[in-house]
């Protein structure tokens, strides 16, 4: 993305530091001085190119922002491309039918986004006339709009002067200033949050981009996994945590709780040329989305046919049994599934052709099941 060269400025000391035997270490303030003025030259020319950054379109950078949260960026780039074709005003994504919009979003995960996309979509559209709250508190108060995703949208669209603290962020400003506060630490996330504000430039243009800067050098070069790229950093020759030797020990991270392992069996049931889901309740993993037939535990074929039979189905012929894994944020689901053809229409199934199959928004907890209903149908 071609941005404008801009004058750097370095301090007095800052200077001096540049010039002399770099023997003493700046102090944290004077490291977090530095900071913008040394990422916005660098981001001039190491910005990757990503299309929401070629638009200051309020609803184009929201839909990005929301669809990042927990994605790659890689996975989220056809996402984005795809939405906003479909939907590409606020007013399209607020008529928009629900089914569709989770159709689209099959994959992505977490789908409450998606949910929380449309329902704020509809205040937009009808409440405030189309136009988007320009202040991060206004942004705040729409629903699925964070901390983050209030500032990213408010500075990025409006020019707001509003640090977005995630962990790229995070990363970057606990290893410039060597920070041992553990990550989830109260006072540490102030701290660091204070650095993210101070550091930010006045001008429109500036604050346009720190905020997607500072979240470039921590993708790109303070990297989250393997050792930090410090021969290319920017930042390398003031980062206290370079200079002390412990970046790769910040930030400071407690010990996460161990994921739930939880056993299932799915039923992948053929009808001659349909196959049957079922929706999921409104609260919880996966929320009223569509599934593949399941219950907890790993049933053997004798309990799967009398669990079937409960169901008011009768097992035909059993076709095939494979396995698959899951992982969620906090359960991680081990899979037993069975393809099998049945009798009867069973008690709270929908029962789909293809075509309703392929409407249907499944998560991709089901890839492996769904795979292999295609090959059924397909013959392979
Ligand atoms: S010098 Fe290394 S540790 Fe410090 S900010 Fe740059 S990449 Fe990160």
């Amino acid at each position: 993305m071609p941005l404008p060269r801009r004058k750097s400025v370095a301090s007095g000391r800052e200077l001096w530091y540049y010039h002399s035997m770099k023997t003493t270490e700046l102090t944290t303030e004077e490291v977090v001085s530095a900071f913008s003025r040394r990422l916005l030259p660098w981001f001039e020319t190491a910005a990757r190119d990503l299309p929401w950054r070629h638009t200051d379109d309020p609803y184009a950078i929201w839909v990005s922002e929301i669809m990042l949260q927990q994605t790659r960026v890689a996975a989220v780039l056809g996402y984005y491309q795809r939405f906003l074709a479909a939907f590409p005003t606020v007013e399209d994504l607020a008529n928009a039918d629900e089914e569709k919009l989770l159709k689209l979003w099959e994959g992505l995960g977490y789908y409450s986004r998606a949910r929380n996309l449309h329902r704020c979509a509809r205040i937009v559209a009808g409440e405030l006339g189309g136009r988007f709250p320009e202040t991060y508190e206004g942004l705040l108060r729409l629903p699925g709009i964070g901390d983050y995703t209030a500032a990213a949208v408010a500075s990025a669209a409006f020019g707001q002067r509003c640090p977005a603290v995630d962990g790229n962020v995070y990363r970057v400003l606990t290893r410039l200033t060597d920070c041992p506060d553990p990550i989830g630490d109260a006072a540490g996330k102030r701290r660091v949050r204070d650095w993210a504000e101070s550091a930010m430039p006045w001008d429109k243009h500036g604050i346009r981009l720190y905020n997607q800067a500072t979240m470039d050098l921590g993708a790109t070069v303070c990297i989250p996994v393997g050792a930090p790229r410090c021969d290319v950093c920017p930042m390398g020759d003031m980062c206290l945590a370079r200079l002390r030797g412990t970046a790769e020990l910040r930030p400071v991270r407690v010990p996460k709780k161990p994921r739930r392992m939880e056993d299932r069996t799915v039923f992948v049931l053929l009808r001659g040329e349909e196959t049957a889901l079922r929706k999921r309740g409104p609260r919880g993993l996966l929320a009223g989305l569509w599934e593949f037939p399941n219950v907890e535990g790993k049933l053997t074929e004798e309990q799967v046919s009398d669990c079937l039979r409960l169901w008011g189905l009768t097992v035909k012929e059993w076709r095939q049994r494979l396995t698959a894994r899951h992982i969620f944020t906090h359960v991680e689901w081990d899979m037993l599934c069975y393809v099998l053809e049945v009798e009867g229409s069973g008690q709270g199934l929908a029962w789909m052709d293809r075509e309703g199959f392929a409407r249907a928004a499944l998560p991709s907890a089901f890839a492996r099941c769904a795979e292999a209903l295609t090959e059924r149908w397909e013959g392979r």
